[in-house]
């Protein structure tokens, strides 16, 4: 495949952009691969993107019922921070960060990495424990963060109102090196270098049951037909339930929807991230000038995928108690996405009760941030059939030994 570049940009200006490739094939499935990974969201992509770069393990297929990203992967508000509180949360989100700082190098597709820094507001003293602690974690987890006062986040975000109705701002945590990416992008660029890898990327065929002989997986049916493989990674966020289920054992996860919207564009407001976790909303500046809102995850489990108005009303009126000039914005679209909570809110990579599948779910309502980090850890499992560091801590095993890695405080929305 072709290399994008400067030099390649000005030669297609000069034959009316003529001479471009596809991005990704778009293969019919072989009979057979060495590994298949249902689900072409972010972590899918990047475990198999991994597994070629770093197992040269490249006779691999990933499955996608819809189109590749129009799952969670691009449906969320592209956060990406590290600040958790547990040790091996804070090693794999500062694994991730780390690598999307060169993730459009290393991709050779430019995801639109912007650190353009994180503050999580404080507004109870609840909060400012918990955030005062998470700093010092992060000290001690070589993960930069700071607790910073009132003041200084006003000057990071001048059109904060410090003063709410209900909740004044007591000052926040910092994370200068967090920001945002283009999520498409991510998902594109993974795709791409999978494509060129030899992976077969196959959009449009759902997994509809995954077949095992004496408790060993051997391969999948889909609506292309059926495929056989050594080994099984199922990376599908909400729908790891329904997965699991055809493979005959159960997850600890619960599904909701989550929902975000974006206002009409306007110039240049605010170059930070700002969480406000009690009155509940998160926003952002995109690049082409929309304010990027993140709302709640509805109060019941379902999978319908959609927004609705009461969450589009208490998100919006939280955000105007602490951004008034949001009130005099249009609202353009809203949507929502099926994220898959754990009782620990931390994600799960690990082997299940059938050798040879392996499960990437969990990340709830923060695993964009995670994305690479996940997949080179999964791709690690996949390739030794055993953890390693990164992913050591996040096995289905720590829900019977009751080993949870609790990070309800660092996991930024109400579940
Ligand atoms: C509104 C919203 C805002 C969010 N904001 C943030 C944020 O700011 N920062 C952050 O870090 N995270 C955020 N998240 C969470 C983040 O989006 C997810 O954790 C992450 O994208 C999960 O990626 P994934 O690859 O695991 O899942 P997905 O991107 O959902 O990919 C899974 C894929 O599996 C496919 N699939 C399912 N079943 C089958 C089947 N039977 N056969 C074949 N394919 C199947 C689906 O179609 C889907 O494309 C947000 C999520 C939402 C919904």
């Amino acid at each position: 495949m072709k290399r994008y570049s400067a030099f390649a940009i000005a030669r297609e200006a000069t034959r009316y952009h003529s001479g471009w490739e596809r991005a990704w094939r778009a293969p019919e499935p072989k009979t057979k691969y060495d590994v298949i990974i249902i689900g072409a969201g972010g972590h899918g992509l990047a475990t198999a993107y991994y597994l070629g770069k770093n197992f040269g393990i490249t006779n691999v297929a990933i499955i996608e019922k819809g189109w590749l990203g129009g799952g969670n992967t691009g449906r969320n508000t592209t956060i990406i921070r590290s600040n958790y509180l547990q040790d091996p949360s804070a090693a794999i989100y500062e694994k991730s960060r780390f690598l999307y700082e060169t993730m459009s190098q290393d991709l050779n597709y430019n995801v639109m990495f912007s650190p353009r820094g994180v503050i999580m507001l404080a507004q109870t003293h609840h909060e400012v424990r918990g955030y005062q602690r998470t700093a010092h974690a992060n000290a001690l987890q070589g993960v930069p963060t700071e607790w910073i006062n009132p003041q200084r986040v006003k000057e990071l975000c001048p059109i904060i109102n410090l003063e709410g109705p209900r909740y004044p701002v007591l000052g926040g945590l910092w994370q200068a090196r967090g920001g945002t990416a283009r999520h498409d992008a991510v998902a594109w660029g993974y795709a791409r270098a999978c494509s060129d890898m030899g992976m077969d990327v196959i959009q449009q065929c759902e997994v509809t049951n995954i077949r095992r002989e004496g408790g060993k997986v051997v391969g999948v049916d889909t609506t292309k037909g059926a495929i056989d493989c050594d080994k099984l990674g199922i990376v599908v966020a909400g729908h790891s339930g329904d997965l699991a289920n055809m493979a005959g054992f159960r997850l600890p996860l619960e599904s909701v929807a989550l929902q975000a919207l974006v206002s009409e564009p306007i110039k240049p407001a605010m170059d930070v991230v700002i969480m406000a976790n009690t009155v509940h909303g998160y926003l952002s500046q995109s690049d082409k000038g929309e304010m990027v809102i993140g709302g709640g995850t509805d109060g019941y489990n379902n999978y319908t995928q959609r927004g609705s108005f009461h969450h589009v009303e208490e998100t919006v009126r939280a955000l105007n108690e602490t951004f008034p000039m949001l009130s005099r914005l249009k609202m353009l679209r809203q949507w929502g996405g099926i994220v898959d909570v754990t009782g620990d809110r931390s994600p799960i990579l690990s082997k299940t009760p059938v050798e040879g599948i392996f499960v990437n779910c969990g990340w709830g309502t923060g695993g964009f941030k995670a994305i690479p980090g996940s997949g080179w850890a999964m791709a690690e499992l996949v390739a030794d059939g055993e953890p390693r560091e990164l992913a050591s801590a996040f096995g289905l095993e720590r829900y019977q030994e009751g080993r949870f890695i609790d990070e309800s405080v660092a996991a930024g929305v109400a579940h």
